[in-house]
């Protein structure tokens, strides 16, 4: 197994957000650590200087057969997913197959499908015409100001907030998809975070203009790409989760909090090597969360860990007191 070669579906990994959640990564590029036309603060992938323009210019976009194929492998191994979900080492839209890859998998499977991306291309309608085709559209927005929104999201050039939440407010009036509204509060050293009371404000009136099904409230919890970046305190989330539901409804706003626990599933392992890798490239992980994610015990993975270590294709990294493994 060689760097940063993975496979198109890896998984299941256990979310917050999703429950058991089978993922799919629409850009193949192992030359590069992330396929994105963002660099965010918090991206648990690392930053990157090469962001990607436009879908345009995309490198290593796999197609619709191999995403199909895909699928239909990993079905024979697992019973219980609760959601497809286009996410991994890139942002999704850049592929503009994206909706045919969504209209195939119906044709072999009824798990609901969702799409995550960092909204930054739905000022296009051939983009918004690809992810209406999904279940859920998870969308991140992080703040309703231009200053805040390049210094956390730091887009590629051309992209600008305003087109961004035209594009969400178009998204949400097409019949299809529901559209959730992923708010990351983020505080740093280096320029004033999201989570300030001007932020919030201005934030749930962009919002109200969008209305979107759900709005989840949430921060960072694994190692961010720059380490000026931090978490915003339990007590002042919930604060916000509080102004949320008092404007918008508490049944659109859920807060998502650190940890969740599922029942055991029904995963069978053809190579526990190669699924953990697979896992950890897409974002760091604990010893914990593989166990959860892969549904194996301790014993059956620090093994594995611990070879990868030793031939260098993982490292240990510290966050917050807790070890996470990051893909070298
Ligand atoms: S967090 Fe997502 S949108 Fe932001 S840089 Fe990382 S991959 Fe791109």
């Amino acid at each position: 197994m060689g760097k940063r070669k993975s496979r198109i579906i890896y998984g299941p990994i256990l979310s917050r957000r999703l429950g058991r959640s089978l993922g799919v990564d629409v850009i193949r590029n192992p030359s590069s650590r992330k396929n994105c036309n963002f660099d965010c603060v918090y991206c648990q992938l690392g930053s990157v200087t090469d962001k990607i323009q436009s879908p345009e210019d995309a490198v290593g976009c796999v197609t619709c057969s191999e995403v199909v194929e895909g699928i239909r492998h990993y079905h024979r191994s697992i019973e219980d997913i609760d959601y497809i979900t286009f996410s991994g080492t890139c942002e999704p839209t850049l592929n503009l197959w994206l909706g045919e890859m969504i209209d195939s998998i119906r044709d072999i499977s009824d798990v609901p499908i969702c799409v995550i991306t960092n909204s930054s291309l739905v000022g296009r309608k051939d983009v918004r015409q690809n992810l209406a085709k999904a279940d859920l559209v998870v969308a991140t927005l992080v703040s309703g100001y231009e200053d805040s929104f390049r210094n956390i999201n730091r887009p590629a050039p051309g992209i600008h907030l305003e087109e961004v939440i035209e594009g969400l407010a178009a998204l949400s009036l097409l019949d299809g998809c529901r559209l959730s509204i992923e708010a990351m509060f983020v505080e740093s050293n280096e320029f004033p975070g999201n989570s300030s009371d001007r932020e919030i404000s201005r934030l749930v009136e962009v919002l109200e203009y969008i209305d979107p099904d759900e709005v989840e409230v949430l921060t960072v919890t694994r190692p961010p790409a720059e380490s000026s970046v931090h978490a915003v305190d339990e007590k002042r989330l919930k604060e916000i989760a509080r102004y949320f539901d008092d404007k918008l409804g508490r049944n659109k706003v859920r807060l998502v909090l650190q940890g969740i626990k599922r029942g055991r599933s029904v995963l069978k392992h053809e190579n526990i090597e190669e699924e953990v890798y697979d896992l950890i490239l897409r974002r760091p992980c604990t010893n914990e969360q593989l166990i959860d994610s892969l549904d194996i015990s301790r014993e059956n993975l620090i093994p594995v860990i611990e070879n990868m270590k030793y031939r260098g294709t993982i490292e240990v990294i510290r966050e917050c007191n807790t070890s996470y493994y990051r893909v070298l």
